[in-house]
């Protein structure tokens, strides 16, 4: 069984994700079959003041609580996904796109073990000294302490 055979790209649709995505295409010649594509709804990004604990919400409940305008963003993150689902399934993936609530670290590494995905590929911002000490930025970081499988960073430059 080739060794990256199911991938995990997680993306927030910026543009360091997109240079990830260069990458995920590139497996395939490592034998890279299938993508699990996921984006991650951080619950604070809505107006949810009726929830006590808006993280153990999903995607539905989001949906029927949020004003029109934020629906537009949700869609929008929607289409985006499935636009990475068609230009991956053009080039012959097989192709899952994945909507969750919740941090996004602890979602990715969620999923990466519920999904079996052998590696995960995302990307990393070289930080400055002050985001060092301030730890931003982590998403990364907290998700390559965590994750059950390598993971694959990729770095915009350099
Ligand atoms: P900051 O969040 O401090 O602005 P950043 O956004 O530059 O920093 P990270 O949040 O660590 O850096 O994001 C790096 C990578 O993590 C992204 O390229 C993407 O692959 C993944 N990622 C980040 N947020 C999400 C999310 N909400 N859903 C899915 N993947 C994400
Ligand atoms: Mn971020």
């Amino acid at each position: 069984m080739p060794l990256f055979k199911k991938v995990l790209y997680p993306t927030d649709f910026s543009d360091l994700a997109e240079v990830a995505l260069d990458y995920v295409k590139k497996l395939k010649e490592a034998g890279a079959q299938e993508v699990v594509v996921l984006h991650v709804i951080h619950p604070l990004e809505f107006s949810l003041p009726q929830f006590d604990d808006p993280f153990a919400l999903d995607v539905a409940t989001i949906y029927a609580h949020i004003p029109e305008i934020e629906k537009a963003i949700l869609e929008s993150h929607e289409e985006a996904l499935k636009k990475i689902e068609e230009e991956l399934k053009g080039l012959g993936f097989k192709v899952k796109t994945v909507m969750t609530v919740g941090e996004p670290a602890d979602e990715i590494v969620n999923v990466a073990k519920q999904e079996q995905v052998k590696v995960i590929v995302m990307g990393y911002h070289g930080k400055g000294l002050l985001e060092r000490i301030l730890e931003m930025g982590s998403t990364t970081r907290a998700v390559i302490e965590k994750a059950h499988c390598p993971v694959l960073v990729v770095k915009k430059e350099g």
